[in-house]
């Protein structure tokens, strides 16, 4: 039974913990049958600083040493969560073009864009449920504008990731409000029409339930790719919700996942 988790952070990223092989052990140990590592390359820092440089030289000696020791039953996949494209589609193209052989290339976004200085959403203050609103407006704006760059992304990440910080700061926001349903079908049509995944993010197993509207949504669209990862950045949390989402998934009329190998996509049956 085919059991991935495409979205997961070694210590190759700022926030990440965990060697590479490390986490290879771990996800197999878990009942992953394939791990996709995704180490964050940000064009915008936390505070909204643009940051065009990446070097991939740590990451490709990691990944190889991680494939040196593999555990039997376990396919290991080499991604990168690209963040902010749309803030320098150029830069974009030229890291993903220096990158070695890339699997899979996650597209974020973790930072306002043309409020609060640009700083990742996970930074700013949400007691103001007005500025909730704002910012959820220009959020979706920018989820657009990443969409419609098809070469930057395989699959658009984490599309609650905002609601995440508004909630935690007791906020009742959710994209069922105002016009966000519409904002949002602009989003997934460019997606879908571009041949282009959406990814569930299960937040470390805390968010699955949320998706079926935007999964609905998207098949209703004509999207047809489906990525599913934990998010997880220690070793506990790997594939945490997979299963579950697999589940929400084949509810929603999906039979596959997609996975992806040299970034092109490979159905696997759920
Ligand atoms: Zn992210
Ligand atoms: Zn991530």
């Amino acid at each position: 039974m085919f059991l991935g988790d495409l979205h997961t952070h070694s210590l190759c990223s700022p926030d990440g913990a965990v060697p590479m092989a490390e986490l290879a052990r771990a996800g197999r140990e878990a009942g992953l049958t394939c791990l996709c590592i995704t180490d964050h390359c940000d064009l915008l820092d936390l505070t909204g600083t643009f940051t065009p440089h990446f070097d991939w030289a740590p990451v490709r000696a990691a990944y190889d040493q991680a494939r040196e020791a593999l555990p039997p039953g376990l396919e290991l996949r080499l991604g990168v969560e690209l963040g902010e494209a749309y803030e320098s589609p150029e830069t974009a193209r030229d890291i993903l073009a220096r990158a070695p052989r890339l699997d899979f290339v996650i597209g974020s976004v973790h930072n306002f864009r043309a409020m609060m200085g640009k700083q990742d959403f996970y930074n700013a203050d949400y007691s103001d449920l007005a500025l909730c609103h704002a910012a959820l407006e220009d959020y979706l704006d920018t989820l657009h504008a990443l969409a419609a760059l098809p070469d930057c992304y395989d699959t658009l990440a984490h599309i609650l990731y905002p609601l995440r910080y508004m909630r935690q700061a007791g906020q009742d926001v959710s994209l069922a409000q105002r016009d966000y349903p519409q904002r949002l079908d602009r989003v997934l049509q460019q997606v879908a029409q571009a041949g282009k995944a959406l990814e569930v993010n299960t937040w470390r197993g805390r968010t699955v339930a949320e998706w079926e509207p935007i999964l609905r949504r998207f098949k209703a669209l004509g999207g047809e790719y489906v990525t599913v990862g934990s998010d997880a950045h220690r070793a506990e949390d790997l594939g945490k919700g997979v299963a579950p989402a697999y589940e929400l998934l084949r509810t929603c009329g999906y039979r596959y996942t997609a996975v992806y190998r040299e970034r092109k996509p490979v159905m696997e049956a759920i």
